[in-house]
């Protein structure tokens, strides 16, 4: 993954298509209104005689993204602003407009996952794209059921037995614990990561770094270089080999 793609949360940036997979996204259309509070404090400055307008306006926006390749759209929308600002002693003011996304339909692929993933993992995934521009705190929160239905899908039991034969319940931790088919370190940080969900103390640079350990740990899992080779080869020879 590139996490600068995503760090900075905005919509200057060449996010890549969630139909295709291929191609870019590029701004198609886009329309936006101004909220009703900014324009209350437009009122007032007018009204008090302190110019024409505030300094910054916020809006509301919805925009239509374009892919390059496939030309299928994605949606997107958002809260923005406009805002003037002088720089040193220029006459002319400059104007700066920022674009913080909050949805997207359909939600943007932040890692990719390997296809041979089961089903009940990808969904909990796919869903924390879509949380991830909303509340980061929820996102975190669902990576960490993510490693649950992982655990679940590795045959890792949710239930232990005590010296007395009686059941006990064991944690997310001790189940990643259990796990012995990589390095338990990798999903135990990212377990850390999604309690600080729970917490709400939980950052972007976080939440990227969960993603990243993720992307990695099903590529170690799921993704079957062998398969992939396999194919490569398979095609190479199906186009050379009655030449
Ligand atoms: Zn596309």
């Amino acid at each position: 993954m590139r996490k600068d793609i995503w760090i900075d949360k905005d919509l200057d940036n060449y996010f890549q298509c969630p139909h295709c997979g291929k191609g870019f996204l590029q701004l198609d259309d886009y329309k936006e209104i101004q909220t009703p509070q900014s324009k209350r404090e437009d009122e007032e400055i007018r009204q008090d005689g302190m110019g024409a307008a505030s300094n910054v306006q916020f809006y509301y926006f919805w925009a239509y993204l374009k892919c390059n390749k496939c030309n299928e759209l994605v949606l997107c929308a958002g809260e923005s602003s406009d805002s003037i600002y002088f720089e040193g002693n220029d006459e002319e003011p400059s104007k700066l407009q920022l674009l913080i996304p909050k949805l997207f339909i359909p939600a943007l692929d932040i890692i990719s996952i390997p296809s041979k993933t089961p089903q009940i993992i990808k969904e909990e995934i796919k869903k924390s794209f879509e949380l991830f521009w909303i509340n980061e705190s929820s996102c975190a929160n669902s990576i960490r059921k993510a490693l649950e239905f992982l655990m679940d899908e590795q045959n890792i039991p949710r239930k232990g037995t005590d010296k007395n034969g009686k059941e006990y319940r064991l944690d997310l931790h001790k189940r990643l614990e259990q796990f012995k088919k990589l390095d338990s370190k990798l999903l135990i940080a990212v377990k850390y990561i999604g309690n600080e969900g729970t917490h709400n103390q939980t950052t972007t640079n976080y939440v990227l770094d969960a993603y990243e350990l993720l992307e990695y740990s099903l590529e170690l899992i799921y993704f079957d270089k062998h398969d992939k080779y396999l194919n490569t080869a398979d095609k190479i020879i199906d186009e050379l080999k009655n030449k």
